[in-house]
């Protein structure tokens, strides 16, 4: 078994890998080219949906099971190692539909869930009040209102887990060498080296965790096509009290209020490059959403905006394994809009494969796969 490990990027992905490696006696070193836990992982939201590993089939639908399983154990132990308490929670989920179009759409959902034996009731309006009496505007205004409750739904606040994370990943050993950009990476013999504030350097195994910037560590390892940044923004608003207790979901966007009244307003999906930022447009439309479902919350105190680039793969899955023909480089990365939820289970998955041992779940579908390379063949034997 391999020893020593260079973990390039210290998102939720690559911390979670790190915690976990460390526990299992690699000696590990997390390096990032700003400070850890400030990249996309900072800006989710934290919404870790229902899931059932023993009744899911579907790789993406295993890997959250599995995720979704360890959660709670995971973050207690982050807390009781720490101090620092991840505020996970199982609020459970409401979500809402208000158009022929969508009440489809969440039908087939609910349909999908509950074949894998995911608790999902359909609401009455007397049972809507009961769970969320903020919603009864809402349900009043709208003649085609429909509700689904789901309570497996859970939050995470994200910003603390991950400060949880990166004191876990001390506690235990981890190396951190931040403000440390790794500008290239090279093969030699078959064997990987990186190079970093212009040094080449090794380990046993090497682990790419850099998110959306993993394509772009180096051009020779054909990854730039095959994670695209999806940009998403947030707006932060602040009540007195939470206004909701469940995790308020309608398409795309949804409202998530903390114990101590930050309500979290997501978000959107848009093509920017690499580009981070906010627009106005965006954000009165996700004020507009949310006044329309909760009226009171115009009087909130508007706190913040941000944006992330999240990792999108071009087949859907994430990337966890070696690259091929390297016998020591290894890539998890592209978990889009589920990174936060995946963390546990994608760093179990990769210390198992770097021990060398049968991962708890299938791991084919994820796969490290070149696009470029892909299309590249195809246009070969295809003229
Ligand atoms: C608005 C929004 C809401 C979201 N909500 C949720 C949610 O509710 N639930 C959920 O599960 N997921 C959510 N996500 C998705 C989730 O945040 C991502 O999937 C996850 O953060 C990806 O983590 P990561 O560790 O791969 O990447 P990152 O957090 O981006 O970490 C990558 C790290 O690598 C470092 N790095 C990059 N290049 C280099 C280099 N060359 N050298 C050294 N270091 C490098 C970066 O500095 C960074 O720290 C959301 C995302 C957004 C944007």
């Amino acid at each position: 078994m391999s020893n020593s490990v260079m973990i390039i990027g210290g998102g939720v992905i690559g911390l979670s890998a790190a915690w976990e490696l460390s526990q299992r006696g690699f000696l590990v070193t997390l390096i990032d080219k700003d400070t850890t836990g400030a990249g996309t992982s900072w800006a989710g939201a934290g919404i870790l949906p229902p899931a059932n590993l023993e009744h899911s089939c579907d790789p993406i639908d295993q890997l959250r099971g599995l995720s979704h399983s360890l959660f709670p154990r995971w973050a207690e132990k982050l807390r009781s190692e720490t101090g620092i308490d991840p505020e996970l929670k199982r609020c459970g989920g409401l979500y809402l539909a208000q158009s022929t179009g969508e009440i489809a759409a969440m039908s087939g959902m609910a349909e999908y869930w509950r074949e894998m034996e995911i608790e999902c009731t359909r609401l009455t309006k007397d049972d809507l009040l009961h769970h969320e009496p903020a919603l009864a505007t809402w349900w009043r205004s709208s003649a085609k209102a429909a509700v689904w409750h789901v309570p497996d739904e859970y939050q995470v606040r994200s910003p603390r887990y991950l400060r949880a994370l990166s004191a876990a990943c001390k506690k235990s050993g981890v190396a951190f060498v931040e403000n440390a950009e790794v500008t290239d990476i090279r093969s030699l013999n078959g064997r990987a080296e990186i190079k970093c504030a212009g040094q080449w350097k090794s380990a046993d195994s090497i682990v790419l965790t850099s998110g959306v910037w993993t394509g772009q560590i180096a051009a020779s390892l054909h990854l730039d096509r095959s994670i695209v940044p999806i940009r998403g923004q947030m707006l932060l608003l602040k009540t007195a009290q939470p206004w909701v207790q469940n995790i308020i979901n309608m398409g795309q966007r949804y409202i998530l209020a903390r114990e101590d009244g930050h309500t979290l307003i997501g978000s959107n999906e848009e093509e920017s490059g690499f580009e981070l930022g906010t627009t106005d447009t965006v954000m009165e439309s996700l004020f507009d959403f949310a006044i329309d479902l909760l009226p009171d919350l115009k009087s909130a105190d508007k706190v913040k905006a941000w944006s992330g680039l999240r990792p999108m793969t071009f087949d859907g899955f994430p990337m966890i394994g070696r690259v091929p023909e390297i016998s020591n480089l290894y890539v998890a990365a592209g978990h889009h809009r589920s990174g936060i939820h995946l963390s546990p289970g994608t760093a179990l998955l990769i210390a198992d494969i770097l021990c060398e041992k049968t991962p708890e779940i299938p791991v084919d579908a994820f796969q490290v796969r070149r696009q470029g390379h892909m299309e590249a063949s195809q246009t070969h034997t295809n003229p």
